[in-house]
């Protein structure tokens, strides 16, 4: 929706300045001393990234940086003027934990517009241990394609894993270890911002603790940090409570920055224990260790149905083996308990709606509407769903109080966790905007944007962007604080969100007045900027 904003293009304008001192000074200027900029921001609220109220100052871009924080009465002379009068500026988000590398590889979805028009300028990519291993040959295609975002890239545990030792359940020897440090130092160097693990997904679950550690301790050496998908964010193994210990173990022993990944107390077991996480968290900060997470504001997550339901060992190995094991009728009676109690976790068959599967008959319903249909118990139809192709379900897992809990905290960012079938992918900031911020105010509106760029950047260790300050490149939003929404939903999970009206990444102008000027701006953000 285009609202009243309104540009202006012009050579120079003059501004009207009685402006005695300005907030930069090291410039190109004209003849009249002004400042000279490519584009000029005017007259919006800006609110610069940092935990701090907003202020009305004019910005000023060169090129891909941001040349010129100027008193909005202050001269400066700009090809380009936006007129951001009655809306928000703000640095471009930043998103944690993305699964966007596929589509940015692709010719038609490169532009990565599900992102940009919630506002998002980087995105993170390699996340719950699943990354590309070779980060250079990824980052050279993408350069050669031209993307639409920046992004910047985890090396993951799981990843590197499966290339040393395959899907075998087994703990790591010492060559296979060294094979998969020397992945992760290779990583390092071509600029991840360090390893990422998906201790609950298959190959990682396999790992002990100590293999993490070591490949931590790698990513260490390089300045980088650890962000983890818990080994359980419920009560399908060792426990959500112990998985965070065992995440805090790894940054205490490997000396690392712990990022917690989409942070979650998962099913009806674990529902209230998000205090208790809080009380640890806040306990090892106490004892100096850094800790941080992300969050989606959802309250379904969004995985595969094996990944849901299926017990990790019957997992191991290869696919054949994973459906032999579900067809052994000596593992039968083993199988269906273990199956019924993890689909009970998570709150029963009702609660797990199917999002994507190749037989569009059964989307959109639930397991337990999905085996009415067969005429099958719900453990029965996960298996034999499972068995037919990837089934990508939403599982109504978590709990507002958890939820709102989490969000509240100082070190939790937001994050989309994206993927298909649920309308995080397109909506997440926006959502958490609307829900958070407007309707239940559990932030203000500083919080959010603070929360969705800088302490991100921070985070991330991305220093040469997330605020807006000079010297740092130009990614900017210009949005309405009336009309930023979020419109896709569980039934509709691929609708853009509205209300972005101005999008600059790396000073490129890439949405004007809410339209996608179909420009790729994005760059590889590496670790160690040179
Ligand atoms: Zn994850």
């Amino acid at each position: 929706m285009l609202t009243m904003t309104f540009k202006i293009k012009c050579i120079s304008v003059l501004l009207i300045a009685f402006s005695l001192f300005s907030c930069t000074t090291n410039n190109m200027t004209d003849t009249a001393n002004k400042p000279i900029v490519d584009t000029l921001i005017i007259n919006g609220l800006v609110y610069n990234g940092e935990d701090k109220n907003p202020s009305k100052v004019n910005i000023g871009l060169c090129q891909q940086v941001i040349c010129g924080i100027y008193p909005q009465h202050q001269q400066v002379t700009a090809t380009n003027i936006i007129n951001a009068h009655g809306k928000i500026v703000s640095p471009g988000f930043i998103d944690p934990h993305t699964h966007s590398l596929a589509e940015l590889k692709s010719q038609d979805k490169k532009h990565n517009l599900n992102y940009l028009t919630q506002g998002v300028t980087t995105v993170v990519n390699g996340n719950d241990g699943d990354s590309p291993v070779d980060i250079k040959a990824t980052v050279n295609m993408l350069k050669a394609n031209g993307i639409g975002t920046n992004i910047a890239f985890f090396i993951g545990h799981n990843s590197v894993r499966r290339q040393i030792m395959g899907t075998a359940a087994r703990y790591a020897t010492p060559e296979e270890l060294n094979g998969m440090k020397k992945l992760v130092e290779q990583a390092m160097q071509d600029g991840a911002l360090g390893l990422s693990s998906g201790l609950y997904y298959v190959p990682g679950t396999y790992a002990n603790t100590e293999e993490v550690i070591s490949l931590a301790k790698v990513a260490s050496q390089y300045g980088g940090i650890y962000d983890t998908h818990l080994r359980d964010e419920s009560t399908f193994n060792i426990g959500f409570n112990a998985a965070l210990d065992e995440a805090i173990n790894v940054a205490k022993k490997a000396d690392i920055h712990l990022h917690l990944a989409h942070i979650k107390a998962l099913g009806v077991d674990v529902w209230g224990q998000s205090q208790l996480a809080i009380d640890k968290i806040s306990k090892a900060h106490h004892n100096g260790i850094s800790i941080s997470a992300d969050q989606y504001p959802w309250l379904a997550s969004g995985t595969k149905l094996h990944s849901a339901v299926m017990p990790k060992w019957v997992m191991a190995d290869s696919i054949t083996a994973f459906h032999q094991r579900l067809n052994d009728p000596c593992l039968s009676k083993q199988l269906y308990s273990e199956i019924k109690d993890n689909i009970r976790r998570r709150g029963g068959p009702a609660s797990l709606l199917i999002t994507a599967f190749k037989d569009k008959n059964i989307v959109g319903l639930t397991l337990e509407q999905a085996a009415k249909l067969n005429n099958l118990s719900a453990v029965d139809t996960a298996i034999k769903l499972v068995q037919q192709g990837d089934v990508r379900v939403a599982s109504y897992n978590m709990n507002s109080v958890d939820v709102e809990r989490f969000m509240a905290q100082p070190w939790v960012v937001t994050s989309s966790d994206g993927t298909n079938g649920h309308p995080r992918k397109y909506a997440s900031f926006p959502k958490k905007y609307q829900s958070y911020v407007k309707d239940k105010q559990i932030l203000s509106l500083t919080d959010f944007i603070h929360r969705s760029s800088g302490k991100t950047a921070e985070i991330l260790g991305l220093t040469d962007r997330g605020f807006i300050k000079e010297g740092l490149s130009a990614d900017i939003i210009i949005f309405d604080a009336n009309t930023l929404r979020a419109k896709a939903d569980f039934s509709h999970w691929n609708r853009y969100s509205t209300g972005i009206e101005y999008v600059f990444v790396n000073g490129a102008m890439v949405i004007e007045q809410s339209v996608y000027l179909n420009k790729l701006a994005g760059k590889f953000i590496p670790k160690h900027l040179k």
